[in-house]
């Protein structure tokens, strides 16, 4: 079997498809295996539940490199209150949860090859099956599969902090632009996520003004820029021999802090289906079935939570009490959803 992309979700599936035995070989192409892109992301307590039930060492090494905690905050114009009755939440570095997913297949027999994966067709015709799980700008695109794409949510830039702030973090400042909304949490003893979502594209420099914090890019400069989160809906998930999972298959706005846990479902969820179906065909119908309807209460979730920040000046001069209160239970019931990020 043929995976393409060696993120979270290709090589969990890679890894539960050797370990399982559901597959004799498994192949995983990855173009960037060093890219360190977006520094930390929150893992729900239910993804550390999900890979210990797989593999149980796995879950381990993940948990040993998590910074944890239980509290959320809300600051804005210098004033902070915190909220104590959160869910437990937990972030790791990005880079240290695909290494140690990298090695985990290593150590399993998965065969890792650090380059761009050959074109879908030739994997197609020499494998029994091929995975796309090579992210939001996945090569099914250009094979047939048609993928429904658009922008939710305000600008947004990812940046780092060289310090371990105490919890998820949000701050609001105002300026004439309107405001500008931080989400930053730790992801180390030494680092923390420093999302900020604005009107303008102000510069790292101006942003570390604003909020009081020597917030940085990426060490690669080039990457810094602005963006809107772009979801991504596919339909049908697979075709012939060909199966998309993680942001391939869907994506989902990042303030609900679920993606890494949404692609280790898809990964389990096939393997478990490919397992249990008599043929190729009734797998992959089995896996579309089960997974649909979560992913699309998630992107519901998402869409929701994405207009909460893109209509954020609309609340931001309630009293800073009821301003938490309203960040908090955005598109929902209190704590039944994440709240990233
Ligand atoms: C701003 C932002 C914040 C986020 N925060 C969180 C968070 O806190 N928690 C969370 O759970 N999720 C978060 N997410 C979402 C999360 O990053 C993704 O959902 C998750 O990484 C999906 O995993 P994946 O393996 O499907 O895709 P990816 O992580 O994108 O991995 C795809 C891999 O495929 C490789 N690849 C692509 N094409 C090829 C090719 N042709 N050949 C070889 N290799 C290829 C790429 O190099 C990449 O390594 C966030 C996303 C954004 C944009």
């Amino acid at each position: 079997m043929a995976v393409i992309g060696g993120g979270p979700a290709g090589l969990f599936t890679a890894l539960l498809l050797k370990r399982y035995g559901v597959a004799d070989h498994a192949v995983v192409w990855e173009r960037n295996r060093w890219e360190t892109a977006g520094f930390g992301v929150i893992i729900p307590a239910e993804s550390l539940g999900l890979l210990r039930g797989a593999v149980p060492h796995l879950a381990d090494s993940v948990a040993l490199h998590m910074a944890r905690w239980e509290k959320t905050s809300v600051g804005r114009s210098g004033e902070l209150t915190t909220l104590a009755a959160t869910p437990p939440m937990a972030a790791i570095a990005r880079s240290t949860l695909n290494g140690l997913l990298w090695e985990a297949c290593d150590a399993e027999g998965v065969v890792l090859r650090e380059r761009e994966a050959p074109k879908l067709p030739a994997l197609s015709s020499s494998y029994d099956l091929v995975v796309c799980a090579d992210g939001a700008g996945s090569l099914a695109d250009r094979a047939g599969f048609t993928a429904t794409v658009r922008e939710v949510g305000p600008p947004y830039t990812w940046l780092g902090l060289d310090q371990a702030v105490d919890m998820l973090t949000f701050l609001a400042e105002s300026t004439s632009d309107g405001c500008y909304m931080a989400h930053t949490y730790p992801f180390s003893d030494s680092a923390s996520t420093f999302l900020v979502e604005g009107k303008r594209a102000l510069t790292p420099a101006d942003l570390s003004a604003l909020f009081g914090l020597p917030v940085h890019p990426e060490p690669d400069r080039e990457k810094f820029g602005w963006r809107k989160f772009r979801e991504r809906v596919v339909r049908p998930w697979s075709r012939s021999n060909i199966v998309l999972v993680g942001d391939s298959a869907h994506t989902t706005h990042y303030s609900i802090g679920s993606g890494t846990h949404l692609a280790f479902e898809d990964a389990s969820t096939l393997v478990e289906s490919l397992a249990a179906a008599d043929s190729l065909p009734r797998a992959l119908s089995l896996y579309e079935e089960t997974r649909r309807p979560v992913i699309e209460r998630f992107q519901g979730l998402g869409r929701v939570s994405a207009a909460w920040f893109s209509q954020v000046d609309d609340v931001f001069d309630l009293p800073l009490s009821r301003f938490a209160a309203s960040l908090l239970t955005r598109g929902g019931r209190f704590g039944n959803h994440r709240s990233h990020e």
